[in-house]
């Protein structure tokens, strides 16, 4: 493991994670047990007391779980990392553990959008307030903050806007007025964004999108800045129990190994589809931090080692004209999820953003007629040629 911190990003998705193991496999075996044996009683109370290493139940740490967990801590450069059931779980694991009841919450207005209703709809009926602001500009975060506020919580980019908030400009914010900056790092990865680096104080992902990236698992991850708060969340995971099962771990480990390689591929695709939706005259507006049109261009440009995989558009006869690029594109697939192999289209106002309601919606720029695009590694011109053929439709 050590040395391990030195490597280069390829270098370290291949190998982040990969330990020693009985019989000398390369890949992680997979310990799909529930439960431990102890070799004795003696053995078993000392592994309950923390006193001997070694593992008890799987809701509690389970080999293979570590091995993923200690890849993505590697990548994201934070103390440890908790393999959660989904990104949902490891959102409300977040919270829970470090909100309190008559605490305060401030959170970008551009979020996932079962975020914005976990926040506003189940943590309010534990008496917690909660603010929705824009976080792209630092002195709405500065106005919305009281001396309660115990979270900051940003998604940046943001799903779907992609709205880029200042990681660190936000971080030292919320230092200065005694409150912890929770980051959804989903839209990049680490491969492309750090938020630990630049302050953050918990970087969680829906691994479901690029971490595993092939599209088949439901998984998340909570990453701790430090010893303290990896305590504190491993402490509310275990008893709220959204942890994540043996074989996704094992599937996103895997998948960890070409994430480089995929974003590079995802980053290249979408820069040029990004530049061709802008061209082209159906088209009326295309955000993609990759564009020097994108408002954050500039921050995107400070904080990200590229741009990622995903765009939203609106097309010039809005929601129909939509409907009709995303009932006639061939070779992108009509679903919602995000970050895998495959490029997907979906229309986040009828789809992944239903649930917030359309006042919720309209305050955070979601438009009906938005819609939103997960590049793949396909190859771009066929991409293009596919798009091509279904804006023509119109
Ligand atoms: C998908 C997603 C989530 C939720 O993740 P699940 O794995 O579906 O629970 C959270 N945040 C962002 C940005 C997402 O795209």
């Amino acid at each position: 493991m050590e040395g391990k911190k030195e490597l280069k990003l390829n270098s370290k998705c291949v190998h982040a994670g990969i330990d020693e193991y009985e019989f000398g496999p390369v890949v992680p075996p997979i310990y799909q047990t529930s439960t431990f044996k102890f070799a004795s009683t003696e053995q078993g109370a000392a592994l309950f007391k923390g006193e001997a290493k070694g593992y008890i139940y799987t809701r509690l740490s389970n080999p293979t779980i570590e091995a993923m967990e200690n890849a993505v801590a590697d990548l994201e450069e934070g103390y440890k990392a908790l393999g959660c059931s989904s990104g949902m779980s490891a959102i409300t694991t977040a919270l829970m553990a470090l909100i309190n009841a008559g605490d305060h919450v401030i959170c970008s207005k551009a979020v996932y959008g079962p975020t914005t209703n976990l926040i506003k709809d189940i943590l309010g009926r534990f008496n917690i307030d909660h603010t929705f602001v824009d976080t792209t500009k630092i002195e709405n975060v500065k106005a919305a903050i009281t001396d309660k506020t115990k979270v900051v919580y940003i998604e940046t980019p943001a799903n779907p806007t992609l709205d880029i908030t200042d990681i660190e400009e936000t971080a030292n914010l919320a230092h200065e007025n005694g409150a912890l900056l929770v980051v959804d790092n989903t839209f990049l990865s680490p491969a492309l964004q750090q938020p630990l680096k630049l302050g953050a104080d918990v970087v969680l992902h829906s691994m479901t999108k690029f971490l595993n990236g092939h599209a088949d698992v439901v998984a998340g991850v909570l990453v701790a800045k430090n010893e303290e708060l990896y305590l504190k969340l491993k402490g509310t995971l275990k008893q709220l129990g959204g942890v994540i099962d043996p074989f996704n771990a094992f599937l996103v480990h895997r998948g960890i190994k070409t994430l480089g390689l995929r974003m590079e591929k995802h980053c290249a695709n979408a820069q040029k589809i990004a530049e061709f939706l802008e061209r082209h005259p159906k088209v009326a507006w295309v955000s993609y931090p990759g564009l020097e049109s994108h408002p954050q261009h500039e921050v995107a440009k400070k904080q990200q080692y590229g741009y990622g995989g995903m765009i939203s558009f609106e097309l010039k006869g809005g929601l129909e004209a939509g409907k009709t690029v995303m009932d006639s594109v061939k070779l992108c697939t009509l679903a919602v999820s995000l970050g895998g192999v495959e490029t997907l289209i979906q229309h986040p106002a009828s789809m992944t953003h239903l649930s917030m309601g359309k006042e919720l919606r309209e305050a955070a720029g979601i438009t009906d007629g938005l819609v939103r695009l997960s590049v793949g590694i396909e190859d771009a011109d066929d991409l293009i040629a596919d798009l091509s053929q279904a804006l023509e439709k119109i």
